[in-house]
């Protein structure tokens, strides 16, 4: 496919709200599928993904040592439920996968209420709710329902049952790359192992899978290399695979918690002061909206693998509102009504935003440095002139010109003169093609 416009045409030209519809279509396809770290959900989920993106489908068998961990055994689930002593079913898996702690081990017996009691998760606080639970490292068993279910059962005695498979196998991930102009590679990941959970982690998956399908269509100068990982275990594995080439990423986001009602937070590198960071920062400033941003810690998602001392890449996290901090997070009730396209959408504009200042952050030389040119009689107040904004224009025309020297990149110039980064670029075409400004050969 021919590949042609650049994500500045492709941020004028595309209609966000649509994308938003089609990520949002995209969640309620992906909501009921009970994906985890391993195992056919996950496979399930990559498949449809691959109806937008050609992605790479990776394979790692259980036992592989990844760093200081080991790839897990693989987990599917078939069926699971709780019969009351008039076997009735009272909590049945297919109603809600989050009903089933998630790695399970397979079980069915007759039990009593106080056994039965000990492998019971409720969310006494939000009595209506299901909590999600997990036991990846840990073999047990166990069933999540509302606390007001839980509050109807009897001491009597139940079946339990959990028809599920814990065996050698494989970790699922995939992975796809968009070659640039230059080797160097901006990575965006994300986590697709919860079940049906939306805004952690659906709404990652969708806004990744958007933004590869669109970014596919584009002249680019990075690389691109998008990944669809298990939590935790799934990043570990890829940079244990893939260690000899991390070296080319140049910038990476890890994206979560997308599509909620709560405003933007970044969450820096652990460098703190990459270019990302920067990037991130300035179009989060400019965005007329409110926003938050937050110093590196060593928890929350996949950055805490990329940032690890041994890796220390330059990846941020650009969600919304962020993992556990909202009441929502990790229960039923992050469901398809906590997110919503209009949210989707914004989120989407601001990765683009973000990654067009990337894909033009360059230096330039000023070809008459030795005192002001003279912008008159080049015609250059006119031509940019006759706008409302002419004379912050001609302001920026002058910072550009004073700026660049070599040293400054456009995103430097920016945050200097305090102009938004779209304003600073257009000028700079403006006096490329006046000849005032020539690209710096060298970049870094
Ligand atoms: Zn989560």
């Amino acid at each position: 496919m021919l590949r042609t416009g650049t994500l500045t045409e492709l941020r004028k030209s595309v209609h966000i709200k649509d994308i938003g519809d089609q990520m949002y279509q995209l969640i309620s396809e992906l909501y009921p599928i009970c994906r985890s770290i391993t195992g056919n959900g996950f496979r399930e989920t990559l498949n449809i993904i691959r109806k937008y993106v050609p992605l790479n489908i990776h394979e790692v068998p259980t036992g592989t040592q990844v760093f200081d961990w080991t790839v897990p055994k693989e987990w599917n689930i078939q069926d699971a439920y709780i019969k009351n002593s008039k076997g009735e079913k009272i909590i049945d898996f297919r109603r809600s996968n989050l009903h089933v702690v998630s790695y399970s081990v397979p079980i069915r017996k007759k039990i009593s209420f106080g056994e039965l009691r000990e492998h019971l998760f409720t969310l006494p606080e939000y009595p209506d709710w299901i909590p999600y639970r997990t036991s990846y490292y840990n073999e047990n068993w166990g069933f999540c329902l509302s606390h007001k279910q839980y509050l109807e059962l009897k001491d009597e005695e139940y079946e339990v049952c959990i028809d599920a498979s814990l065996e050698e196998g494989h970790l699922t991930y995939g992975e796809y790359y968009l070659k640039g102009q230059i080797e160097d590679e901006v990575l965006i990941s994300c986590h697709a192992c919860h079940p049906s959970l939306c805004n952690d982690n659906l709404s990652g998956v969708a806004l990744v899978t958007c933004l590869a399908k669109y970014l596919s269509s584009l002249s680019l100068r990075y690389s691109y290399r998008f990944i669809f990982v298990p939590g935790t275990i799934g990043s570990i594995t890829w940079l244990s695979l893939n260690e000899a080439q991390t070296f080319k990423i140049e910038h990476g986001l890890v994206v979560a918690c997308v599509g909620d009602s709560g405003h933007a937070t970044y969450k820096k590198s652990r460098q703190g002061d990459a270019e990302i960071d920067i990037a991130v920062a300035h179009i989060l400033r400019h965005s007329g909206q409110d926003y938050e941003i937050i110093d590196f810690f060593p928890y929350g998602y996949d950055e805490r693998q990329f940032c690890s001392p041994g890796f220390n890449l330059p990846v941020g996290s650009l969600t919304r509102t962020p993992h556990g901090r909202y009441p929502e997070y990790h229960t039923s009730a992050d469901n398809l009504d906590f997110v919503r396209p209009e949210y989707l959408a914004d989120s989407f504009s601001k990765y683009l935003a973000v990654l067009d200042v990337l894909e033009h952050n360059k230096k330039y030389l000023n070809q008459n440095p030795k005192c002001e040119p003279q912008l008159g009689k080049r015609g250059l107040y006119r031509a940019i002139g006759g706008q409302t904004d002419s004379r912050s224009d001609q302001l920026a025309m002058l910072w550009i010109l004073n700026l660049s020297d070599g040293d400054y990149t456009l995103l430097d110039i920016a945050e200097r003169a305090g102009l938004e980064f779209d304003s600073v670029k257009r000028i700079v075409d403006v006096l490329l093609q006046h000849d005032l400004l020539k690209e710096c050969p060298a970049y870094d």
